[in-house]
């Protein structure tokens, strides 16, 4: 564990497991956003019997198994492509992350682009790890707050478009087809413009071509999926981000279940066949109301998973879940995972203590340092917030 946080500046995936403070992190992508029944639990399966059984959801929408071992992850691996949780092309992961707005149906817009996407994926520039792309075709963009560097989404006037991240309008193209095309060329613009130095799309300064002007505004934002029922089926949050595969498996045991569509919100829309959507068993570990505080609270995994933590965060992060009417971010360390937005309390651990952040992130001045987890919960009692 050092004292500042190491930025590594790319992606774990399947093939290239990440080590960390619990053993080796393996990412799962799902195909479009989504999982087959069967391939949940057979991710269910997996993380028992090759990790430790903890499987989380990302902020970029993916699963990852912690816990694997060197011993146990070749294994893992031909299970995983077994069931077709992972391609066997070693380096189809190296293509950059596509998160589909959530609530897709089959003919909509954004299945349909990221089809055609995947189709032609070898003609994307080669970009940073990091570097990634939202399919945001649905009726309002739902995803402008979560990560991404290029966007294909709907316009004011109902068409689509495509927006680099950083820039508040997009390029009016004329169809799937030709936002696929334009995105592939904005990739190998970026590439040539100097994109490798900056990394994102955010943070690159070079003036957009002239054949990608900023001057079609998205539709206004979205709602996120609420949880509770759905058209579809259930919506359920996993707290912090994470569940167990136990909790996950009984989530998804009814027959009537036919797949789960992973969120970038740690929410799962959880697909039932039609007229079956009320038999959703009510599995403990899970956050099933709009009003469970834990929605507007963000931990990084901490001590002892992380091994640039030298806090742990999750048991906290449960003993403030009654902090009122506040967002909270609990960060193992000062690169602040969890969360990119202030909130109004950041716990940030150093050197094995707190510091405590108002209205600000993780690498913000803190107000109070060199806090134990009992020194926390005094300080927000003093002020009468818990
Ligand atoms: S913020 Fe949390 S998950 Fe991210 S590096 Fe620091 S301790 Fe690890």
């Amino acid at each position: 564990m050092s004292a500042e946080p190491r930025i590594k500046g790319w992606c774990p995936g399947a093939w290239r497991p990440m080590a960390t403070g619990d053993g080796l992190l393996v990412r799962v992508r799902p195909r479009l956003g989504q999982l087959s029944r069967a391939q949940m639990l057979a991710l269910c399966e997996a993380a028992e019997n090759f990790g430790s059984g903890l499987i989380e959801l990302t902020s970029r929408a993916n699963f990852q198994l912690r816990g694997v071992t060197d011993t146990s992850w070749p294994s893992l691996m031909a299970f995983l492509v077994e069931h077709q949780l992972v391609s066997s092309d070693t380096e189809a992961e190296r293509q950059p992350q596509l998160m589909l707005a959530p609530h897709w149906q089959a003919g909509d817009d954004s299945p349909t682009i990221a089809s055609l996407l995947q189709a032609r994926g070898s003609e994307l520039a080669a970009m940073p790890g990091k570097v990634g792309i939202a399919i945001d075709a649905g009726k309002a963009p739902v995803l402008c707050d979560s990560a991404a560097d290029f966007r294909i989404e709907r316009s004011m006037e109902g068409g689509l478009l495509v927006r680099a991240d950083g820039h508040g309008l997009g390029t009016a193209v004329s169809d799937a087809e030709a936002a696929v095309e334009q995105l592939i060329r904005l990739t190998h613009w970026f590439v040539e413009s100097g994109g490798w130095d900056s990394g994102r799309m955010r943070r690159h300064k070079a003036p957009l071509p002239d054949w990608a002007p900023a001057d079609t505004p998205p539709a206004p934002l979205g709602a996120k999926l609420a949880i509770g029922s759905h058209p579809a089926g259930q919506v359920v949050g996993m707290p912090f981000g994470r569940a167990t595969a136990a909790t996950l498996r009984d989530l998804v045991a009814p027959a009537s279940v036919t797949a789960v569509q992973v969120t970038p919100w740690r929410r799962l829309l959880v697909k039932q066949r039609l007229g079956q959507a009320d038999t959703a068993p009510a599995v403990d570990g899970l956050i099933r109301h709009n009003s469970d505080p834990r929605l507007l609270m963000d931990a990084c995994p901490g001590a002892p998973y992380c091994e640039q933590a030298s806090v742990a965060t999750q048991p906290l992060a449960e003993r403030l879940s009654d902090l009122k009417n506040s967002s909270v971010h609990l960060s193992g360390c000062s690169k602040g995972c969890a969360r990119r937005t202030p909130a109004d309390v950041c716990l940030v651990g150093q050197a094995g203590r707190f510091n405590l952040i108002v209205n600000g992130s993780a690498d913000s001045t803190p107000v109070k340092t060199d806090l134990t987890e009992s020194d926390v919960i005094a300080y927000l009692e003093s002020l009468g917030a818990l």
